[in-house]
């Protein structure tokens, strides 16, 4: 069967539609509505239709998304992208089109794509890190994606950062979902961006402070030296707990490779072992991991099931 797989963003929905060996038959964009719920559901069946002027269907469709598919009810919660949340919106498509549809977060579909085809291929355990607008992250043992009761396997970016000390790590940060402190507000990109603004009244984006700290800033190096400890504290509790034979990196300070020659280094200290075989490597499919693992999601019966 021909699969379908669309990765609902926060500005953008793509669609990617694969072959029965994988290989790209087409990939279509829209923006994604905003305004409401009703706007955005009539919007996502137009463009899910419109495959149909490509390949003739049925296509197997998974879909991955900002937030989580609750248990209980069906309904979206924790997503960012706020018109979906407390929406039965795997009903509503099903109800529509006449076949299932599966639903996962979009840093599962992003670590799972990685490890069925890209840099954790053959691994076991696979821990899946996005470095964006926010903290994503994805667990997948053997090939399956871990999904849970709660449904926030890999949510590691709303824990407290580790070992936080004010001297050090700043002033507190509130974080959207009512905590405070969370992981996410010091090493996701909108993060590492804000607290360096905070700190220094220069309203830089995250790829200008890195260029400023490979030029020789000193503050903006300083911005750099802490992000690598606050991610390897943050990490170190991770493979504390799951022992990852790979983390794969994905989002926007995925692409700072420097990440991959400090990091390694700075884990050390707040690992429960003397020397650390987790491999750390950035997405082999970079942004397109999303779509393709939404579009895995039926076949491998990881998303959850209808
Ligand atoms: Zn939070």
């Amino acid at each position: 069967m021909l699969r379908l797989g669309l990765d609902i963003g926060g500005t953008k929905i793509e669609g990617l539609l694969l072959d029965a060996q994988g290989g790209v038959l087409c990939r279509r964009r829209i923006a994604t509505p905003t305004q409401s719920y009703p706007e955005f559901l009539h919007a996502l069946l137009d463009f899910i239709v419109g495959f149909g002027e490509e390949a003739t269907p049925p296509f197997s469709i998974g879909i991955g998304l900002p937030g989580a598919v609750r248990a209980d009810n069906g309904r979206i919660k924790n997503s960012n992208c706020l018109i979906l949340n407390d929406q039965p919106l795997r009903d509503d498509l099903q109800a529509a089109l006449g076949h299932p549809i599966w639903l996962a977060n979009d840093a599962d579909c992003f670590t799972l794509s990685e490890a069925i085809d890209g840099a954790a291929q053959g691994s076991a355990v696979v821990f899946g890190v996005i470095l964006g607008t926010g903290c994503g992250g994805g667990l997948v043992v053997h090939q399956q994606l871990l999904v849970g009761p709660n449904a926030i396997t890999g949510e590691w970016g709303h824990n407290p950062l580790p070992g936080y000390l004010p001297e050090w790590d700043g002033p507190g940060q509130p974080c959207y979902c009512g905590r405070n402190n969370c992981i996410e507000r010091f090493v996701s990109g909108t993060g590492f961006a804000a607290r360096f603004a905070q700190n220094h009244g220069q309203p830089l984006s995250a790829p200008e402070i890195l260029g400023a700290a490979a030029g020789g800033l000193q503050a903006a190096r300083e911005h750099y030296r802490h992000f690598i400890d606050a991610l390897a504290r943050s990490l170190g509790s991770v493979i504390n707990l799951l022992d990852p034979d790979v983390i794969v990196f994905g989002g926007g300070l995925s692409n700072v490779l420097s990440l991959y020659q400090d990091l390694p280094t700075a884990l050390l200290p707040y690992l429960f072992t003397d020397s650390c075989r987790t491999r750390l490597v950035p997405a082999r499919h970079g942004d397109s991991s999303g779509v393709r693992g939404a579009a895995w999601l039926p076949a491998l019966n990881g998303g959850v099931a209808p």
